[in-house]
């Protein structure tokens, strides 16, 4: 079943050579890979004058592909659904993986989630339908496994609304994770922004072998660079190492640059990628690629000297590589094999192993799996147990149906291992772990990418550490983190001392993938007479409306919302947790807008003064009360505001409960925009002490906006209820295009009066 788009893909392919050549000029040096794909893929063409500067500049970029999980695509979608497109303007897909919870296995638990979380499954099947989207149904997969097996091409770029997605990065493709609000615009038909990233390379020598697989190449790398280290970059990844090892290794390695805070990663394309598109049915792209195989890595010059060309180089030497298992509580805390069970020992972490979980996003592969289904027949063959928990999550229905047919699944079942459906599952916290003592200490090891506190199974007493399959299967035999498996041996059933031998397996499957039914639903050619479905009494989904213009006036007799103290992170405008439940109905996930911010004059949270009646009542309420007496509000803030994840929630939820402006002493970039994007005003004080300025009672008038400009200030007035007044000026980044936007009361507004044009 073939499903990428082979038009798309040679659209890309044919503007390649052009663009690597137009860069070459530009930087009049070798290129990297990194450099190649940005380069290639600016939007319409915009070459600059200049090489963009990197860590500064901010590019627009033409992306290729948008991928979706379900709970985040629900916002994305409904924003979509109101700028007036027909079809998405690129190539797009949503997947049904993140809402499944794992109980009780595979069956149980997909039929569950069916029932539960059947509304939401329905609507995106059906804007889906309706919008040219692709759909994979709950059950068919985990979305980056879902988009490597079948989406992903070397040299592309693609944009998710998952931190993961850069999963991508194992088939060569600039892939990365992004807010709700950017997906919108790449589906829209509008220019993607991106700040040009830092390049590190890393250098891999030797090749893998024995106990050591990609997984620890990643573990490694996350030790050296930290949880922050690569931050603002992009990871190229080159040399023999490389190029010896799988694709989907490569996509391990690549998904956990999430966890370093790169931008994403990405490898050059070798065989090990046209091995890979050839067994998953797309030997066309395959072809294609072969084709400008020499712009779809780095330039030699460049891996023959890295120092010259990257921010920063790392080299690691596979042949002396170990494995490594990091945590507990961060991925970054890496520990090697060999001084691991010192580290279980001397920081006192429970020693006794009560849950090993394979598979997820990261590390579900024919290849993973065979590997550790190689010691599951050890164990069956020397006559040892399993000693603690162990749990299998597919990636796929590709991969959970070929390991089932080539009787692998029977293997892990002898061991006691419980397959669980094809879904994030525990990787996420959706794990119904029977324990029974949550407050006691323990242990669990995984082959996922995260392992911060809680983020299992919510559990703070949880020590959750992250390894290969490999590792995870041959702690679930010891039951004991102190063991060894390269040193040590185990136990059997007779009582004898037996070892295990170094895993094995397959980087494909001998016998070819196979699938019944992928999962997958295709959207209707013409969706014009489709229905999205959209109950009006559904809690957790709500059809969204454009929000109104600018009156075209100054904005005067604004009421003070909140004078936010300090720190005010998206977490603190728009809290996650239990509200994510409501990420697609915008009035009721407003419930939860601002209530972690600190009112600066009473030192609280959620407690704001309504000068209507002298009481003191919730943020949302308030702004509630303001909107029903048809008054704007204004929110004031410090440094930084709005840092944090990049949910469009928290720039949505004030726009519809009467926000008109935001006036902070700083902002964090992303949600600035956002801001403007949803057409609201958000200003930073010209001379920062005037925040002092703004008292609990007041009101404010924005003046200026009828001759509104780019780098012209405006003023406000704060009308004190003493009957004084201050006046201040506020500064501003909008360009013509977000006034434009503020105009028109929205970005979408602005594009749906285009297309009706
Ligand atoms: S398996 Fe885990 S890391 Fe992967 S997409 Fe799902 S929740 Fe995210």
């Amino acid at each position: 079943m073939a499903l990428f788009d082979l038009e798309m893909i040679k659209a890309t392919y044919a503007k390649f050579p052009a663009r690597v050549a137009q860069a070459r000029t530009l930087f009049n040096r070798p290129l990297t890979l990194t450099e190649k794909i940005l380069y290639t893929h600016l939007w319409e063409n915009n070459f600059p004058a200049q090489p963009h500067l990197r860590g500064k500049d901010y590019v627009d970029y033409a992306p290729d592909r948008v991928a979706m999980q379900d709970a985040t695509a629900q916002m994305a979608l409904l924003q979509f659904m109101t700028c007036g497109r027909k079809q998405v303007a690129v190539p797009s897909t949503v997947h049904c993986d993140h809402l499944i919870q794992a109980k009780t296995g595979a069956k149980s638990d997909l039929a569950d989630a069916l029932d539960i979380n059947r509304e939401v499954y329905d609507f995106l099947a059906s804007v889906s339908d309706k919008y040219g989207i692709g759909f994979w149904k709950a059950g068919a997969g985990i979305i980056h496994q879902v988009i490597l097996e079948n989406y992903a091409f070397p040299g592309g770029m693609m944009v998710g609304t998952d931190s993961h997605t850069v999963n991508a990065g194992g088939l060569g493709m600039v892939a990365i994770g992004v807010g709700g609000a950017d997906a919108v615009d790449v589906m829209a038909g509008m220019p993607w922004e991106l700040l040009n990233p830092k390049i590190i390379g890393v250098k891999l020598t030797g090749k893998l072998s024995g106990w050591t697989s990609a997984k620890d190449v990643i573990l490694k790398v996350a030790g050296i660079l930290t949880v922050k280290g690569g931050t603002g970059a992009i990871v190229e990844y080159f040399g023999e190492g490389a190029t010896s090892m799988s694709c989907t290794g490569k996509g391990t390695i690549c998904n956990m640059g999430a966890e370093i805070g790169a931008t994403t990663s990405v490898f050059g394309y070798d065989q090990s990628m046209s091995r890979y598109l050839r067994s998953t049915d797309r030997t066309q792209v395959a072809d294609l690629a072969d084709q400008i195989a020499e712009h779809l890595t780095g330039d030699p010059e460049v891996y023959a000297n890295p120092e010259q060309y990257f921010d920063q180089v790392i080299e690691i030497n596979l042949d002396e590589l170990e494995p490594h298992i990091n945590g507990p509580f961060t991925p970054d805390l890496a520990w090697p094999l060999s001084k691991f069970a010192d580290a279980v020992r001397q920081n006192n972490y429970p020693r006794q192993l009560e849950v090993g979980l394979i598979g997820s996003c990261t590390n579900s592969s024919y290849e993973d799996m065979s590997r550790a289904a190689s010691l599951a027949q050890q164990a069956i063959d020397k006559k040892l147990r399993a000693k603690a928990e162990f749990t299998i999550t597919p990636g796929s229905e590709q991969v959970r149906f070929t390991v089932e047919r080539d009787g692998i699944l029977d293997t892990f079942d002898k061991i006691g291992g419980m397959v669980l459906a094809n879904a994030c599952g525990p990787c996420i916290g959706q794990w119904s772990r029977h324990s029974y003592d949550p407050s006691r200490k323990n242990s669990i090891i995984t082959s996922f990418n995260r392992n911060f506190a809680k983020r299992n199974d919510g559990n703070p007493n949880t020590f959750a550490f992250v390894a290969s399959p490999e590792i995870v299967t041959a702690f679930v035999l010891a039951g004991d983190l102190t063991f060894n498996p390269i040193t040590d041996t185990l136990t059997n059933q007779n009582g004898e001392q037996v070892k295990l031998d170094p895993p094995t397996g397959f980087e494909l499957p001998p016998k070819g993938f196979d699938v019944q039914d992928a999962g997958y639903q295709a959207p209707a050619e013409d969706g014009s007479h489709i229905q999205v479905v959209v109950s009006p009494t559904s809690k957790r989904l709500q059809l969204l409306y454009p929000f109104a213009a600018w009156e075209g006036t100054d904005l005067k007799g604004l009421q003070l919302l909140i004078k936010a103290q300090g720190k005010c992170t998206t977490d603190h405008i728009s809290m996650a947790g239990p509200w994510l439940r409501f990420r697609g109905h915008l009035d009721n996930i407003s419930n939860n807008m601002l209530i972690g911010a600190v009112n600066f004059f009473n030192a609280q949270t959620n407690s704001v003064y309504n000068p209507m009646d002298s009481s003191f009542m919730a943020v949302p309420d308030l702004a509630r009360a303001y909107k029903a007496a048809g008054k704007g509000s204004v929110v004031i803030g410090e440094e930084n505001y709005g840092e944090g994840s990049s949910r469009e929630h928290a720039a949505m939820e004030p726009r519809h409960l009467g926000v008109r402006a935001v006036i902070v002493k700083s902002f964090a970039r992303i949600h600035e925009t956002n801001l403007k994007k949803q057409g609201m005003l958000g200003l930073t004080f010209a001379n920062k002490a005037d925040y002092d300025l703004i008292r609990q009672d007041d009101t404010l008038d924005i003046l200026g906006l009828p001759t509104f400009a780019p780098g012209k200030n405006l003023s406000v007035v704060a009308h004190h209820a003493d009957g004084t007044s201050d006046i201040f000026e506020v500064k501003h980044t909008y360009n013509e295009q977000q006034i434009e936007w503020f105009r028109s009361g929205g970005a979408l507004n602005v594009i749906r009066r285009g297309i009706a044009q």
